[in-house]
């Protein structure tokens, strides 16, 4: 079950150790950076994508243990998949976040995302946990402004 606290934290926490895809890219076809004021949350985004096809993305950055491992699961839920479907996947992460559905009919779509929905009990730490999703949708569209939560 998802619902689960403890597993929630041990996953949290295993990815905010040893967070995926941690480092720059040096073929990167876009970068993105984003910041959260409320927390202090940063991450710089790289992004490979070729044919429409998220080939490689990683990022590095600093913050809070939320904010790391949503950027860590972020870039599993994305790495291979089109920009449409990572888009698709944004958006269905949004609305779990953001408690508008509960993240069952989006099951498949969302993966081991689901686990976060937990925070959406947390109204202070969502920025936390979509600061990385917002830096990504602006690198998918190629947007160059810096982006904050605020
Ligand atoms: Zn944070």
């Amino acid at each position: 079950m998802f619902d689960s606290q403890e597993l929630y934290q041990e996953i949290v926490m295993d990815h905010n150790r040893r967070p995926r895809n941690f480092g720059s890219m040096t073929d990167s076809t876009a970068t993105s950076e984003g910041f959260n004021p409320l927390c202090g949350d940063q991450i710089t985004l790289f992004l490979k994508v070729s044919e429409d096809i998220v080939e490689d993305i990683s990022f590095e950055g600093v913050g809070c243990a939320i904010s790391k491992s949503s950027a860590s699961m972020m870039t599993e839920g994305v790495k291979g998949k089109s920009v449409e479907e990572a888009l698709t996947v944004f958006e269905a992460f949004r609305e779990m976040i953001t408690a508008k559905s509960d993240g069952s009919k989006d099951s498949e779509i969302l993966g081991d995302l689901e686990i976060l929905k937990g925070v959406a009990q947390y109204p202070t730490r969502i920025k936390c946990a979509t600061l990385s999703w917002h830096t990504l949708q602006a690198a998918l569209q190629g947007t160059e402004r810096d982006i904050s939560t605020e």
